[in-house]
């Protein structure tokens, strides 16, 4: 396991920024330049069946080398980093035996990451930690994925003892833009069922998502000399006023946690003539879910009752809560529960407030719950990790691939 922090700190070294304007798979050229060396380390650490498509798709087999009859499983993880953040030039500064005090990352800028603010951090005293040099962000977020599932598979390779079935790995790009699972080739990969290792801390393990829906609402307006407009003016930002003041005020991102649902309004814009607002609706309840956009509909329906046809709403559904494609096949997620336990490791058990590429691939037909990879502050300058919890990663995904081969042999 001692290559995995030189694993780590040479992946994040190389920028693989995706950019969500981009229409190319992938979204940006320079993801190729850690592709291109993933595929080389996976040949280096004897990996079957090595492949990279034309999309910067890639795929791995470690053989299985038990003769029972073992499902084939996977493990997944994405090369790209955050568009929100710069990863260029990361400068990872690793801290030994951390003290448990404020880490200057950047004096001349006096960035400081500190337990005051992020009381994440006291939970890792005496442990390494591998932070940001406070101008990008680290890429933990997932490059401590891909490096965990990498030296994984040579701990197995290296302790032939250990009996797994066939275990597939897979590393995509674009993850952070929404289309990692885009390109995904289900069939080519052939497993059972996979987990993405692109959790954060310890413990975490996820396999409910929200469902996910965006509205754009436009309202049309009647421009007229405003000292003349007593019943002809009609104003597009005063309906667009309306429409949002008969939203639920406390269902909001900022409002909200755990399993509550909210819609979020994110762009405005208006004249007298025209107006229009974006949001997004965000519920882990399939019903609940529906009744967010059946309300949209009432809304609009209730102002185009008293003005003819002044306001629109158009519903586009985004993704889907991966929770009723998990749940049929429920021993994927007791499977990892049973590996940290067996591990000393508390499992953390919640809904993500957001999606992940495993929802997707879970309604392509790969069932796909997401494990931690250990990092903390994603998608920004205090982005940081331990080594020791990179290390648990990497015992889980190994202790999956024994107890799958230990309770599924006949
Ligand atoms: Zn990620």
């Amino acid at each position: 396991m001692d290559k995995l922090l030189p694993r780590f700190l040479e992946y994040v070294a190389i920028d693989t920024q995706s950019d969500p304007r981009a229409d190319t798979v992938p979204s940006t050229k320079k993801q190729w330049d850690l592709a291109k060396k993933l595929v080389m380390e996976l040949q280096h650490i004897g990996m079957q069946e090595v492949s990279i498509d034309e999309n910067a798709y890639i795929m791995a087999t470690l053989p299985s080398n038990t003769d029972k009859k073992v499902p084939t499983i996977g493990f997944i993880a994405h090369f790209d980093t955050s568009p929100d953040f710069s990863g260029k030039n990361v400068k990872p500064r690793v801290i030994e035996n951390y003290d448990g005090g404020d880490i200057v990352l950047n004096k001349k800028k006096n960035i400081v990451l500190s337990p005051d603010y992020f009381a994440d951090l006291t939970q890792y005293v005496g442990q390494t930690l591998i932070t940001t040099d406070g101008t990008t962000l680290l890429g933990a977020d997932d490059k401590a994925g891909v490096a965990e599932i990498i030296t994984a598979m040579e701990y197995l390779i290296q302790h032939p003892e250990i009996k797994h079935g066939k275990i597939r790995i897979g590393f995509t790009p674009d993850e952070e833009i929404g289309k990692g699972a885009h390109h995904f080739d289900v069939e080519k990969f052939g497993a059972a069922w996979a987990y993405t290792i692109d959790g954060s801390q310890v413990g975490e393990l996820e396999y409910e998502n929200f469902n996910a829906a965006r509205a754009t609402v436009t309202f049309s307006g009647k421009s007229v000399h405003p000292g003349y407009a007593k019943n002809k003016m009609v104003n597009a930002i005063a309906l667009a006023n309306e429409f949002l003041s008969l939203l639920p005020k406390k269902e909001v991102p900022e409002m909200t946690t755990g399993r509550e649902g909210f819609f979020h309004v994110h762009e405005i814009k208006g004249t007298i003539e025209k107006a229009s607002v974006d949001l997004i609706i965000r519920d882990h309840d399939p019903e609940h879910f529906e009744a967010r956009k059946e309300l949209l509909y009432d809304i609009q329906d209730k102002i185009n009752s008293r003005i003819e046809n002044v306001v629109s709403v158009v519903i586009e559904d985004q993704y889907k809560n991966m929770r009723e494609k998990i749940e049929p096949v429920f021993h994927i997620v007791e499977i990892a529960e049973e590996a940290m336990h067996q591990l000393g490791i508390e499992p953390i058990i919640k809904p993500i407030r957001g999606g992940t590429d495993g929802s997707q691939l879970s309604f392509m037909g790969l069932p796909c719950p997401n494990i931690f990879a250990g990092g903390h502050n994603f998608h920004g300058k205090y982005e940081y990790i331990p080594l020791e919890s990179m290390q648990k990663a990497v015992e889980v995904i190994v202790k999956i691939c024994e107890l799958t081969a230990e309770r599924f042999r006949d």
